[in-house]
């Protein structure tokens, strides 16, 4: 439920809606507009309260948003989100691209990408070093000693950087290292996991599991939201569906469908879609035509070296040739690059 307050709502009368909404119970979050303030009544809608309100001279209206998903939906926030890490913002009019090595392997490797990504228009790195992967034989990821060269780069190139975490503990040291956190395909539902999300100061690039709906995505983020964390970067990865020849289905339709339903920005990756780097550049030219604020990329220097996702890593010469696809496909649909 939002409450609208008339435009130029004094502060008593502001503060006297909040300690009403409290008093039925609601948690309460506001937003400052530039012409009136906005209450977010968090908590089950109620239509006596709905009633009570409304009779304040000093409220415009009380809506109650229809959709399961609430401080993630349009209804609560018409405006699209945007927001600023380290310089770069996300959800603007500009494209974002977020691109580098699946996981982060050695200090001399990760920094030569690094320094790749950035030369060739990459604005933010990515990196693992927590890796879930399916495998318990596979490499795990270099951890903390991961975290540390991410850092070493991100000083050495200036790019923020992004990395996945799994539980409890890699939340609470990646948090001290990077600047925006990636929750994987396999964690989305890991409500624990968003729970604690909810309370870092740091963004959160919420990829969809890969067998979720656009629905139980949005409720995911919802799950950050409501612990007071508003910045949420959603992620399409690809979804499973009886095709095999792809690693997964790229669902390009949750694209302009999720820019329809929530105000955060939405990102693709098309690496883990496709599987293949030779499917990377086309996907993420539909993509931004699609409406997509950014991309997910793997770039690796020697891919045929990569400890993981070597298949569908671009090099850095292909990452190039995609950057320059990409800026005809944004100027097309309007949007900077
Ligand atoms: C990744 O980005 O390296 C990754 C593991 O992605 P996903 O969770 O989409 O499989
Ligand atoms: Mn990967």
């Amino acid at each position: 439920m939002i409450v609208v307050m008339n435009p130029g709502a004094a502060e008593e009368e502001i503060q006297e809606v909040e300690q009403r909404l409290q008093n039925l119970g609601f948690g309460i979050h506001r937003s400052t507009g530039e012409n009136r303030t906005i209450i977010g009544a968090i908590g089950a809608p109620k239509e006596d309260a709905k009633e009570a309100l409304e009779v304040m001279p000093c409220v415009e209206k009380v809506v109650i948003i229809s959709q399961p998903f609430k401080m993630v939906s349009r209804e609560y926030k018409p405006e699209r989100t945007a927001f600023d890490v380290r310089g770069v913002t996300i959800g603007g009019e500009k494209i974002v691209v977020m691109a580098g090595p699946c996981a982060v392997e050695g200090a001399e490797a990760y920094i030569l990408a690094a320094e790749e990504v950035k030369k060739r228009g990459g604005e933010i790195l990515r990196g693992g070093a927590y890796k879930p992967r399916t495998s318990p034989y596979s490499f795990q990821g270099l951890e903390e000693e991961g975290l540390k060269i991410m850092a070493e780069a991100r000083e050495k190139t200036g790019l923020p950087i992004v990395t996945e975490v799994l539980d409890h503990y890699s939340v609470e040291i990646a948090a001290r290292y990077a600047d925006i956190l990636q929750v994987g395909t396999r964690n989305m539902q890991n409500f624990r996991l968003l729970r604690e999300l909810g309370h870092t100061d740091k963004p959160v690039l919420l990829k969809r599991g890969m067998s979720a709906t656009i629905e139980e995505w949005l409720m995911a983020a919802e799950y950050i939201m409501s612990g007071g964390n508003h910045r949420v970067i959603l992620c399409e990865r690809g979804i499973r569906t009886f095709e095999t020849l792809t690693r997964n289905t790229l669902d390009l339709s949750a694209v302009p469908i999720a820019r329809e339903l929530s105000h955060l920005p939405v990102f693709v990756d098309p690496s883990h879609a496709a599987g293949n780097w030779k499917w990377v550049t086309p996907l993420s030219l539909a993509a931004v035509a699609a409406g997509a604020d950014g991309l997910l990329v793997e770039v690796h220097p020697r891919p045929q070296e990569a400890l993981s996702d070597g298949p569908q890593s671009l090099t850095p010469d292909k990452f190039s040739q995609m950057i320059e696809l990409l800026k005809r496909v944004a100027e097309g649909v309007g949007r900077k690059f």
